[in-house]
């Protein structure tokens, strides 16, 4: 049966339509699920008595259950079981401006970016937009409050699911449905240049990240095997189609591997490599895994790095630290249950 948290509001109007009920239908509808966040279909008191027989034979609502959360200071991270036993995880970060959820995308990853705790599993399946947008609204019931931002990095390469992800886009952007400003909505790709290219026309103005992490193709091949699928030159060229396209700046995430990508001439590479482009650069503190052959910059050196960065004009912050107490920061997350995990490793 169809989740009815996948249903776009577009796609719940043509559902009545073929009905022959009036599509006004799927506003009453997403506000009894997003605004009155019911739990069955029974509870409907707007919407008569066969109507709401068909909604039960056709849709479940909900496919996802919590299943464990852990709380630090800022941040909470949650762990979702799925209907077919699977499980991932999705973290709730506390800023000044806002709560921002992490939501993962697949379970499993097939990019295989060697310093990414997320990608040891290899793909099983694709979420759905419904597995999506559950765990937003899974985590705003157990805080009690409105989620306001949303990043796609968690678990999941989102451009290798890219309906889903779309429609959970549109789901979670929609006034009647949880309302987050498109403005407040991140999406990160590790590059996959055709798909970049497709989003330059996905009408809704979200913010769109590169996981770049390296200035040049050797380097990036080493440690990100989507490289050699989309190298540099045509990721660049889909990001500038994709800025023409839309106007909208671009954030180029630039983790910090001690030794491998942090030297000064890699940063004055970044720049050349960046140059001219209108964007933002993100330098990440990596944080460090069970894989050993990966370690965290020090301070001084990603200040080295940001002040020769900062010195060729360009947009630069270093990206404050979440998480890592609790094993939720970017890339520690995984899509297998802890215990089980630690027999596989
Ligand atoms: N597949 C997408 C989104 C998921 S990863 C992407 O590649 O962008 C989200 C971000 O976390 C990416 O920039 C990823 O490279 C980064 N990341 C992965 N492992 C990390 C680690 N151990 N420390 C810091 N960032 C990490």
């Amino acid at each position: 049966m169809e989740n009815i948290y996948d249903k776009t509001f577009e796609s719940l109007e043509e559902y009545f339509l073929s009905l022959n009920e009036k599509k006004f239908k799927a506003n009453q509808l997403y506000s009894w699920l997003y605004d009155k966040k019911i739990k069955s279909f029974d509870e409907i008191t707007d919407i008569k008595k066969p109507i709401i027989e068909r909604l039960k034979e056709d849709f479940t609502i909900g496919d996802i259950k919590l299943v464990n959360v852990e709380k630090d200071e800022l941040v909470n991270k949650y762990l979702f079981e799925l209907n077919d036993n699977e499980h991932v995880e999705s973290v709730l970060m506390r800023h000044d401006y806002g709560t921002s959820v992490c939501v993962s995308s697949q379970v499993g990853c097939n990019m295989g970016c060697k310093f990414c705790e997320s990608g040891r599993r290899k793909k099983v399946r694709n979420l759905t937009s419904g597995e999506m947008t559950e765990q937003i609204l899974k985590i705003e019931e157990d805080i009690k409050e409105k989620v306001t931002h949303v990043v796609i990095m968690g678990i999941g390469e989102p451009f290798d699911n890219y309906e889903n992800v779309t429609n959970f886009i549109k789901i979670i952007n929609h006034a009647k449905g949880l309302a987050i400003g498109s403005r407040h909505i991140t999406l990160s790709t590790c590059g996959i240049a055709p798909k970049i290219r497709e989003f330059a026309s996905f009408p809704y103005q979200v913010n769109l990240a590169l996981s770049l992490h390296a200035p040049n193709d050797e380097l990036r091949n080493k440690i990100m095997p989507i490289n050699k699928a989309y190298p540099l030159k045509e990721v660049m060229n889909a990001l500038k189609y994709y800025y023409k396209e839309t106007n909208r700046r671009i954030t180029f995430e630039y983790i910090m591997l001690d030794n491998i990508n942090d030297s000064e001439d890699n940063a004055k590479e970044l720049c050349k490599l960046l140059k001219g482009f209108n964007c933002y650069i993100n330098l990440i503190p990596y944080n460090e895994t069970n894989n050993i052959d990966f370690k965290r910059t020090k301070k001084d050196k990603i200040l080295k790095f940001y002040d020769i960065i900062k010195k060729n004009d360009m947009n630069v912050t270093i990206r404050k630290e979440f998480g890592s107490n609790i094993s939720a920061a970017c890339g520690q997350l995984r899509s297998k249950k802890e215990d089980l995990w630690n027999h596989f490793i």
